[in-house]
């Protein structure tokens, strides 16, 4: 070996350079992905080449793997962290929580058990309690810090499988569920992709699903609801994942839980309605249920892996999230692998902390009622320019289209290459719609503007 990288990864640690010079390509790297197009072009995305290679005998100096990461990768990003980029539902990053993550980042600490760090295990006790100020949930619901809201949706469910088959007198986590009674999946037919994940992780099966018939905006039709039992794993959503929509938790939760059933809130993006003075009309009843899951990552705009789980029944989340070993003794203090089904991970709270730190009650209302004051103001000009907008805009989801759906599919061909903005397609109630989320702080008034002279840019050559 013709270096000690040992002795130089010491004063990689103690002269800062390193780490400059990943700060300095990060903060370039967000001043100029505003200016850049929304999508990268074929070229920057031709020229990830670069990362295919086989794993070299000898490294190369620390300098130039970064420069290597930020010269390729950064050129290829989606500009996610610039104000015009609507995909999916994809929030940017609050520079706050993105600084504290980095902070976080230098202390490396693992929360599995409240010894490993006090720190993130003070935090995580903390953001808990905000949360459940914010959201006004009860005082007995307790959070998880997990990836995003696929494994929280599959957090709440299993602790929901683990107390329906309880209270039947079967034990799934010791005997697992050959033999167990049969339970039912509740769930809306218009319910989200990770749903099924998580159902066919929990070894339920996507045929015990019963669906639920919705309304054109994806609303459960509690009229046509099946009867509900003791043996019912409910799913509702707060924040339908194309038109936003919000089911009628008043209506279905009080009802459900008579009957003995677990309801589970998929709140992604949309529970954080509930920190809004003007949105929180749509969550009335729904601080009811006994799971819920959401991304943090999404609406306030918190950096990537920080979804939440949050639980109305801590002994039901805690069997099912069960973790044990001699060596990782509970304690009577914070052990965050008790909360979710990782044992070693990162600090995530950290970012969330900031996060609510930074903006205070008042910060959370502006930021989340923003995103809904911006997608009106989209839809409003959309309509006004011809183009229709298809679902209620009831927070931050805009579904449009245009007279035909060849003529949708072709406008949106075409925004997705303009590099103005970016979008996605879906199909809703038999439609091609193009599917805007506004799920940014950085959308601004001038944002706004260039978006819909994108639009009517794209429908004239659409129209051609
Ligand atoms: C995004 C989303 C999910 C999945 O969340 P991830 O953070 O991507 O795991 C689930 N449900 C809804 C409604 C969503 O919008």
């Amino acid at each position: 070996m013709s270096k000690d990288i040992f002795e130089e990864m010491l004063n990689q640690r103690t002269d800062n350079d390193l780490f400059n010079t990943a700060n300095h390509a990060g903060q370039t790297y967000l001043n100029e992905i505003i200016q850049r197009e929304v999508y990268p072009t074929d070229e920057a995305v031709a020229a990830l080449e670069v990362f295919a290679e086989p794993l070299a005998d000898h490294g190369i100096a620390a300098e130039e793997v970064l420069e290597m990461l930020h010269t390729f990768g950064s050129a290829a990003t989606v500009a996610t962290q610039s104000g015009r980029y609507f995909g999916f539902v994809t929030g940017g990053a609050l520079p706050v929580s993105l600084a504290a993550r980095i902070l976080g980042d230098y202390w490396d600490q693992n929360p599995a058990l409240y010894v490993c760090s006090p720190t993130i295990a003070t935090l995580e006790s903390t953001c808990e309690a905000w949360l459940r100020e914010l959201l006004k949930l009860p005082q007995n619901v307790v959070a998880g810090f997990v990836t995003g809201s696929s494994v929280a949706i599959f957090c709440g469910l299993a602790a929901g499988r683990y107390r329906l088959l309880n209270n039947l007198g079967w034990d799934v986590s010791q005997k697992g569920l050959y033999s167990a009674p049969r339970l039912r999946v509740i769930a809306p037919k218009v319910v989200h992709g990770t749903v099924l994940k998580a159902v066919s992780l929990l070894g339920l099966g996507h045929d015990s699903i019963e669906w639920l018939e919705c309304d054109s905006e994806g609303r459960v039709l509690t009229e046509q609801l099946p009867i509900i039992d003791q043996r019912c794993l409910v799913i509702l959503q707060a924040g339908n994942v194309c038109s936003g929509c919000y089911d009628d938790f008043q209506a279905i939760i009080p009802l459900a839980k008579a009957a003995g059933a677990w309801v589970h809130v998929d709140g992604a993006f949309g529970l954080w309605a509930a920190a809004s003075e003007t949105l929180q009309s749509l969550t009335v009843g729904m601080t009811e249920a006994d799971s819920f899951s959401m991304d943090g990552h999404k609406s306030l705009n918190l950096p990537y892996d920080n979804g939440i789980v949050l639980c109305a029944d801590k002994e039901a989340l805690l069997v099912a999230m069960h973790n044990s070993g001699s060596y990782a003794e509970p304690s009577n203090d914070r052990d965050s692998m008790l909360y979710g089904p990782e044992m070693s991970r990162r600090g995530r709270a950290v970012d969330l902390w900031a996060a609510l730190k930074y903006l205070g009650k008042e910060g959370v209302a502006t930021l989340i009622l923003r995103l809904h004051t911006t997608a009106v103001k989209i839809a409003d000009g959309l309509r006004s320019r011809g183009f229709n907008i298809v679902n209620d805009v009831v927070f931050n989801q805009v579904l449009v289209a245009c007279d035909s759906d060849e003529l949708t599919e072709l406008a949106l061909e075409h925004l997705q290459s303009s590099g103005d903005v970016w979008l996605g397609g879906a199909l809703w109630n038999d439609q091609k719609v193009m599917r805007i989320s506004v799920c940014s702080w950085m959308t601004t008034q001038a944002d706004i503007e260039i978006t819909l002279k994108a639009f009517v840019k794209a429908l004239d050559k659409a129209s051609q």
